[in-house]
This record gives C-alpha cells, structure tokens and sequence, in this order.
C-alpha cells in the first residue's frame, strides 16, 4: 500500500492546493493531508477550520480517483509525522523560482533525518501556479473577488471571516 503525505498549512485550502492533492491521489493509495498547526505564521483560520475545510473539499477528490485521503493535523518534526501516518513520501508542490530554494533545503535536511522517506515535487495546472493562500487572503481583505483562487465554500468562509 503506497501512503503519501502532503503538509501545508492549508490557511486556506486554495485551487493549487486541491490540483496537487488531486494529481498526487492519482499516484497512490492513501494520501494524508497533514495540516500544520504553525502558531508562527498567526494563521487567519483556527487548525479546526482549517481541517474542516480541507476535508469537506477533498471528498469529491477521493471519491473521484478511488484513493483515500486522510486529514491529519500535526505541529511536530514533519519526518516524524511522515512515520505517525506510515508515509514514505512526501508531496509538494513547486509554483515557482522562489520556492525551489527553501524546498531545496528541506529535502537535504529531512534526507539527513531519514533517508528513506523520499520528496517529490508536483506541480498545478498553469492557471493555478500562481496561486498562493498569503496572496488570496490580501485579495479578499481588499475587497476582491477571490472565485478563481478557491472553491465557492472557502470563498464564503474567507469573506465572513475577512469583511465581517
Ligand atoms: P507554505 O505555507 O509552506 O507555502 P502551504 O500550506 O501554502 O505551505 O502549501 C503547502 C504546499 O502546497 C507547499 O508545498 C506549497 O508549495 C504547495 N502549494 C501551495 N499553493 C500552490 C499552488 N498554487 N500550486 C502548486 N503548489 C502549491
């Protein structure tokens, strides 16, 4: 059974994220959707909303390619939830130049953990590489319409949470 694992912090779950979680089911049996607490990055939505969201939008996506997904929140060392969730892969997602380096960095560091849990990078639909979650909730505060960035719900729950 080949388990993956795809972490992020998912704040929110945005239409690069569910096209790299519909790509990556497509390779493997059970993907587990780690969602990171990450109190550092003073996240817009609570770990709970961010779980919900992510689970309520990847069911069609599991249902779709015949792969389980598991949501699983976790805010200790990603090889050692790699190991808690049985995964020997980790899936990111590339969008451009500027991710490489930081991505670069933590492959050679999680290899030196643990060799043989391996990363493979994804990458979206072109219309959807730009995308990012820091960029769609600016977007929102703002006052813009965020529709081609997330799904109708989290569009929803974005403009509840951001114009009150
Ligand atoms: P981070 O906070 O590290 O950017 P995110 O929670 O935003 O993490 O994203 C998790 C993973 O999804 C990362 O590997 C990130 O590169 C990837 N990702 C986010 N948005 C996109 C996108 N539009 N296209 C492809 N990959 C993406």
């Amino acid at each position: 059974m080949r388990v993956a694992l795809y972490p992020g912090t998912f704040d929110p779950v945005t239409l690069g994220h569910l096209d790299i979680i519909g790509r990556a089911a497509q390779m493997v049996d059970r993907l587990v959707i780690g969602v990171a607490i990450n109190r550092d990055k003073k996240p817009l939505f609570t770990l709970e909303e961010r779980v919900a969201m992510v689970m309520a939008e990847t069911a069609p996506l599991s249902a779709k390619t015949g792969c389980e997904i598991l949501v699983h929140p976790f805010e200790n060392l990603l090889i050692d939830c790699a190991h808690d969730v049985g995964a020997t892969t980790i899936v990111r997602g590339l969008r451009a130049v500027a991710d490489f380096e930081y991505e670069f960095q933590m492959v050679g560091m999680n290899r030196a953990l643990d060799s043989s849990v391996e990363t493979v990078f994804l990458m979206a639909e072109a219309r959807y590489q730009p995308i990012a979650s820091k960029l769609v909730k600016e977007i929102c505060r703002l006052g813009g319409d965020v529709a081609k960035f997330v799904t109708p719900a989290v569009k929803v729950q974005l403009e509840a949470r951001l114009r009150g």
